[in-house]
C-alpha cells in the first residue's frame, strides 16, 4: 500500500464526534441507547420511536451528514454498512425480509443529521 492511500486510510478510520450531534453522543457513550452490536466502523442502535416490530438504525461512527456528504473515501465504509444489514437480516426470524430507509434532508423526513439506515422488520410493508 502507497503512503498515500495508508494515511487516507488512517484518516477515515479516525471519526470526529460532532459536539451537537446525538448519535455522535451515542457512538461516545455520552448518551445511552439500546446498543444492538457495534464493531469498530458501525453501531446498531433501537430506534427510540419504533415504527415496525423491529426498528433498527445502523449508523456509521464516523460522523457523515447525509448521502451528501459522502466522499469516495467512505466507499468502504457503506459497504459495511449494507454487509451489518446482511447480518441483522441473518438474525431474524420469520419471513428474514426487511426494509432499509435513508431519508437525504429534511424535505423527506430526515431529523438526526448524522448518516444512518432504518432496519425496518416484523411487519408486512407492501405500501411502497
Ligand atoms: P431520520 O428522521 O431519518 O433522520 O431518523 C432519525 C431517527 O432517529 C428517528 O427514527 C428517531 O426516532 C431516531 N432517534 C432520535 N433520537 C434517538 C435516540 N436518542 N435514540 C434512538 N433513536 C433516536
Ligand atoms: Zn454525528
Amino acid at each position: 500500500m502507497s503512503r498515500a492511500n495508508c494515511i487516507e486510510g488512517l484518516r477515515n478510520k479516525i471519526f470526529m464526534a460532532q459536539n451537537d450531534c446525538i448519535f455522535c453522543k451515542i457512538i461516545v457513550k455520552e448518551l445511552s441507547s439500546k446498543i444492538i452490536i457495534e464493531n469498530n466502523d458501525v453501531i446498531v442502535i433501537q430506534d427510540i420511536v419504533p415504527k415496525a416490530p423491529v426498528h433498527y438504525l445502523i449508523i456509521p461512527k464516523k460522523h457523515i451528514a447525509d448521502v451528501m456528504a459522502l466522499q469516495e473515501i467512505d466507499a468502504q465504509l457503506v459497504g459495511k454498512l449494507l454487509l451489518m444489514a446482511k447480518e441483522l437480516g441473518a438474525k431474524l426470524t420469520g419471513s428474514q425480509a426487511f426494509r432499509l430507509i435513508v431519508n437525504n434532508g429534511s424535505d423527506v423526513g430526515q431529523s438526526v443529521f448524522h448518516l444512518h439506515f432504518h432496519f425496518l422488520s416484523g411487519k408486512k410493508m407492501l405500501d411502497f
